[in-house]
């Protein structure tokens, strides 16, 4: 049978992933992450939720095929409806956009009971993510980037927030970088404030990538005549400003 083998970012996933767990991998298409977990013998049990029938059938196939029935169940259903309370304590929602996790988190919060990490890579809106986070009592323990096939992915690991201590504060409360400049919320949710404290060349290269792109929007808006493109014109110039501040001081303060 082909060996299956992960992606960098279903890896670095993985990686985040304990030994021994119970996992739910919510939105989990293919069923590759259980699949390839259960078969090493990394995790106790998994349930792989799908709510489209497409996936849902191709998870399926791809149980039955390594005969993986007893370790992984195989779900249909939205979110975190597929799951018994108390039946996962690890929860990976991977591949989607932000506020679409969010919705999932928001909306399943009484199956969160018992669960002490939550695993989360969206595409897209990672700051939503975060402040989900904080404002629901988890603590980021892990943030990851990588980049593969031209893509930049985030990955995030969080655990509940100890009874009584808001680590969100110190997590998230103003940070002076070693070049002087100083980061308040807002940029701790959106550069991440585990990524931004330990910068490596490829969250630098997302941000520098992403300033380029911007920047060429604001060109495409100041040649343009419609009045409702140029009033953005504004907020995005400032987002370019922010950004290249941030990484060519994290530059200077690498070298
Ligand atoms: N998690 C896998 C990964 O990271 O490679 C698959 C990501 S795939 C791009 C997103 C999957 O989420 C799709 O298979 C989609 O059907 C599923 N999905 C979207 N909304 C969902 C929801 N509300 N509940 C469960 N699954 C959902």
């Amino acid at each position: 049978m082909d060996q299956l083998e992960l992606s960098l970012r279903l890896q670095t996933i993985a990686d985040y992933v304990p030994e021994g767990s119970r996992m739910a991998d919510i939105g989990s298409d293919h069923a590759l992450l259980p699949v390839v977990l259960a078969a090493a013998g990394r995790i106790a049990h998994a349930v792989a939720g799908e709510v489209n029938e497409g996936p849902y059938q191709s998870a399926l196939r791809q149980v039955r095929k390594r005969g993986l029935e007893s370790l992984i169940s195989v779900r249909r259903g939205d979110g975190l409806t597929v799951l018994e309370r108390g039946e996962a304590d690890v929860i990976v929602i991977a591949g989607m956009g932000g506020a679409l996790i969010c919705r999932i988190l928001e909306e399943g919060k009484d199956r969160l009971e018992g669960v002490r990490r939550l695993v989360l890579q969206p595409n897209v809106a990672e700051d939503q993510v975060r402040r989900w986070l904080k404002e629901n009592g988890w603590m980021l323990v892990n943030e990851s980037i990588v980049e593969e096939d031209g893509h930049f992915y985030e990955i995030m690991a969080a655990a509940r927030e100890a009874e009584g201590k808001k680590h969100g504060d110190s997590l998230y409360g103003e940070l002076k970088l070693p070049c002087g400049l100083v980061l308040k919320e807002d940029m701790l949710l959106k550069f991440g404030p585990l990524l931004v404290r330990s910068p490596n060349p490829v969250f630098l290269r997302k941000w520098t990538l992403e300033a380029d792109k911007l920047e060429k929007i604001c060109k495409q808006i100041e040649q343009s005549a419609a009045e409702s493109a140029r009033s953005r014109l504004h907020s995005l110039r400032e987002e370019v400003r922010q950004i290249r501040e941030v990484t060519q001081c994290l530059q200077v303060d690498k070298r």
